[in-house]
C-alpha cells in the first residue's frame, strides 16, 4: 500500500536500521521505544490481522525472535511480544507487526 508507513520501510523508501530479514518479515526498533529493547517485527507483506499470516510467515516469526534473542540476556530474563489488532486492540499502523519489549519487567494487565 503506498500510503502505509511500514509499506515504505518494506521497500526501503523509509531508512531503518534492520535487525532481521528474511523472505517474509523484517526487523527493526521502533521509533519509540516503551522499552529498553523495542523491536517491530513485520510482515514483508501487507496484511492487517495475525489471522492473514500465512504457515510460513508464523514459522518465520519464530525464528525471527530466536535469532534476535540468541547470545542475549532475553532467553533467561523473558520478554513481551505484543500484537495490537482493530480498535479496541490499539492498533495504530494497520499493517500487521509484533512488538518485542524486553530489558524491563512488564507489568500485566496491560492499560
Ligand atoms: P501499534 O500501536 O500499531 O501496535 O504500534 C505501531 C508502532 O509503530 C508504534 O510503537 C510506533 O512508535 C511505531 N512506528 C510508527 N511509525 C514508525 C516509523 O516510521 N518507524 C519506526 N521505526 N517505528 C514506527
Ligand atoms: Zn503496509
Amino acid at each position: 500500500m503506498s500510503d502505509c508507513v511500514f509499506c515504505k520501510i518494506v521497500n526501503k523508501e523509509i531508512n531503518v536500521n534492520i535487525l532481521y530479514e528474511d523472505k517474509q518479515l523484517l526487523a527493526f526498533s521502533d521509533i519509540n521505544p516503551v522499552s529498553p529493547l523495542h523491536l517491530l517485527i513485520i510482515t514483508k507483506k501487507h496484511k492487517t490481522s495475525i489471522l492473514e499470516m500465512t504457515t510460513a510467515e508464523l514459522a518465520s516469526l519464530r525464528l525471527a525472535i530466536r535469532k534476535i534473542s540468541e547470545g542475549t540476556s532475553i532467553l533467561n530474563a523473558g520478554f513481551r511480544l505484543v500484537n495490537n489488532f482493530g480498535k479496541d486492540g490499539g492498533q495504530q499502523v494497520e499493517h500487521l507487526h509484533f512488538h518485542l519489549l524486553a530489558g524491563r519487567e512488564h507489568l500485566w494487565p496491560p492499560g
